[in-house]
């Protein structure tokens, strides 16, 4: 099958996906799947929506691409109601997490540049943070797993410090730190929740230090914690947020916000990307955003979440350790002695997409505009299988 064309870089399940309708979908045998994963917290609303398809399509006959030379009505739009929503100064677009953060490691070690000389180059990431596949944002992921020793050498002038310790922000940062970057859910190290008051004195740590503050959002933002970016929630308000995955509900788009002192560090020429701010995933964007601002959405995520959670701890199921999370962004610990892997092997096999993270955690990031219909089918599906692993 398609292991055979594509490279394996993923250790892919065999199954084909062929099409869906909202948090539903199909593979190539017909058989039906619950989407409790949403292409790993992408498709913010979900597969063959409407408007979405309608606005990329509309663009598409327009133009898809253009190059950084000229600007898109439709990218000077997303650009503008992105800011206007967020509250920040200016945006970079990219295509993806990964060159999210490159751009934002890349703005960093400028700004200390300009505000220490060569050696204030340093930024601090968290322990089981997950930041990119590229050698910087690799070398910038908190877990050792992540860095094995056929990639090295790795990048220079990354440290990490452990989330929710006090005694770490007392020393950590001096004249050579650059920034901190704090990814404000952990999805990959297993959906953790950084401790709000902790991220706002580490940030009031690091800015004493002469940094600055950037938040890791690809995951968290917009709309999957329940408020637009989850650093709003957690009130430490970074100068830089990345961002990509959910944004354009699908299409490839990621990028920076920035704000404050990282407001007029890139120059002209800094930072480039041929694809960057493609109008087709400008025009999804702007179908997300228009969403998600509408009145009660991110309430309804943040009450959907709270439903799953409670459900499942309802079920007082012997191999369910810790459910934590926030919005629809959930984690399940799996205990006694069981596997995660298992368990999304399992639920692939009854019907149930969904994937894993950390340790020993199922993680579950459905569409947010997932109905309460496909929530209870996908709950039903995860209490059975749950019950005979
Ligand atoms: C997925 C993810 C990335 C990497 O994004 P890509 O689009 O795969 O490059 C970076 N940071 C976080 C927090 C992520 O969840």
């Amino acid at each position: 099958m398609g292991s055979k064309t594509v490279v394996n870089n993923y250790g892919s399940f065999d199954v084909i996906l062929t099409h869906g309708q909202g948090s539903t979908m199909w593979d190539s045998n017909g058989k039906k799947y619950i989407d409790f994963l949403a292409g790993i917290a992408v498709n913010s609303l979900g597969t063959n929506y409407k408007p979405l398809v309608d606005a990329v399509k509309a663009q598409a006959e327009k133009e898809i691409h253009i190059c950084n030379y000229f600007m898109s009505d439709t990218g000077v739009q997303f650009a503008d109601e992105l800011l206007k929503a967020t509250g920040f100064e200016g945006v970079y677009f990219g295509n993806s997490g990964g060159e999210g953060n490159e751009a934002a490691i890349k703005l960093a070690r400028k700004y200390g540049y300009l505000n220490g000389g060569e050696k204030r180059h340093v930024i601090y990431t968290l322990k089981n943070s997950f930041h990119g596949r590229t050698m910087a944002t690799l070398t910038a992921t908190g877990q050792d797993k992540f860095h094995p020793a056929y990639f090295a050498p790795y990048v220079e002038g990354f440290k990490t410090i452990e989330a929710n310790d006090w005694d770490a922000i007392k020393t950590a940062f001096d004249d050579t730190t650059a920034a901190l970057l704090i990814e404000c859910v952990q999805g990959e190290g297993g959906v953790n929740i950084v401790d709000a008051d902790w991220a706002k004195a580490a940030a009031e740590a690091a800015r004493k230090a002469g940094a600055i503050v950037m938040a890791d959002e690809v995951q968290t933002g917009f709309g999957r914690t329940g408020t637009l970016l989850a650093s709003d929630a957690l009130g430490f308000n970074p100068e830089v947020v990345s961002f990509a995955k959910g944004v354009a509900g699908g299409l490839p788009m990621g990028g920076i916000l920035f704000r404050g002192k990282a407001n007029g560090v890139f120059k002209a020429g800094d930072h480039q990307s041929t694809f960057a701010g493609n109008p087709l995933a400008c025009a999804a964007g702007l179908v997300v955003l228009h969403e998600l601002q509408k009145e009660g959405f991110l309430q309804s995520v943040v009450e959907k979440g709270d439903y799953m959670r409670k459900e499942i701890a309802s079920w007082k199921i012997p191999n369910v350790g810790e459910i934590r999370g926030k919005g629809l962004m959930i984690g399940v610990d799996i205990v006694e002695g069981k596997s995660a892997l298992e368990l999304e092997k399992k639920l692939l096999a009854n019907g149930l997409l969904t994937s894993t993270a950390g340790k020993n955690t199922l993680r579950i990031v459905p569409p947010l505009n997932i109905s309460m219909e496909e929530i209870n089918e996908g709950l039903n599906i995860l209490k059975s299988t749950l019950e005979n692993l």
